[in-house]
């Protein structure tokens, strides 16, 4: 299975995408992740990306698509992938199908997420990750078993620094003007599916298994 989960910062990508990996045992490639952990390993790149990240900014798509490529280099991805948080704009879509054209495979899925702003706010907000693992929490939505520690591996819980109100204004502004247009790309090439992220978790997920299975 080849799938690209969409929607703005917030609306629960990552948390749908933990479980899709592990159901179709592929893998997640977060450009986001990627990023953290390139700048978690003190890299020039991602000293690079974490300028951008903390204003809310795009990294910029040389760098992003280079990342990209060489993910799809690994071996692993002969299984399938999930991209979360890539494609963000028009030129990253087209250089994925790119990379995709010339490996001689196509996406099976897109999936896009959406939920009211007031909604993705109060996700954002409450979001919690581990400082460890990066693994996802909510302070209301899905607490976990120790307040503060990941049920994991027992790493500290904290915030992300582009999750505070100033940063998330601007985030959610850049995915309006450069991210939602990549939803019409999709839609002219057919293969597109829309799910109610308002729904809890668990609600969530059914969707998109209902969804990917019709898709067979
Ligand atoms: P994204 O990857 O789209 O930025 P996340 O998956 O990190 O979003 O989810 C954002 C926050 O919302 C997290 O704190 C997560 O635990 C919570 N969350 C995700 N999906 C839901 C849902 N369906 N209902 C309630 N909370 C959710
Ligand atoms: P995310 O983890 O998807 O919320 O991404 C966090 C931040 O990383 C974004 O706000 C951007 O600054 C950067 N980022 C992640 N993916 C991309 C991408 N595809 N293109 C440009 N910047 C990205």
């Amino acid at each position: 299975m080849r799938i690209v989960i969409m929607g703005p910062p917030g609306v629960g990508k990552g948390t749908e995408a933990a479980t899709l990996t592990k159901t179709f045992n592929i893998p997640h490639i977060s450009t986001g992740d990627i990023f953290r952990e390139l700048y978690k390993d003190r890299t020039h790149v991602g000293k690079i990306a974490k300028e951008y990240i903390s204003r809310g900014e795009l990294v910029p798509d040389d760098i992003t698509n280079e990342i990209v490529r060489h993910r799809l280099s690994h071996p692993d991805v002969k299984k399938g992938f999930l991209f979360d948080g890539y494609p963000r704009n028009i030129e990253q879509a087209k250089a994925l199908d790119e990379f995709l054209e010339k490996k001689g495979c196509k996406l099976d899925a897109v999936i896009n997420m959406t939920a009211p702003e007031k909604q993705i706010i109060e996700r954002i907000s409450g979001r919690r990750v581990c400082e460890k693992c990066g693994a996802v929490y909510h302070v209301i939505s899905k607490k976990p078993k120790i307040d503060g520690i990941c049920d994991l591996d027992g790493g500290k819980l904290i915030q992300r620094n582009d999750d505070l109100p100033k940063t998330v204004h601007r985030r959610l502004k850049i995915y309006n003007n450069q991210t939602a247009p990549v939803i019409g790309y999709y839609e002219e090439k057919g293969a597109i599916i829309y799910i109610d992220g308002t729904k809890p978790i668990a609600d969530v997920q059914a969707q998109v298994m209902k969804a990917l299975g019709e898709l067979k």
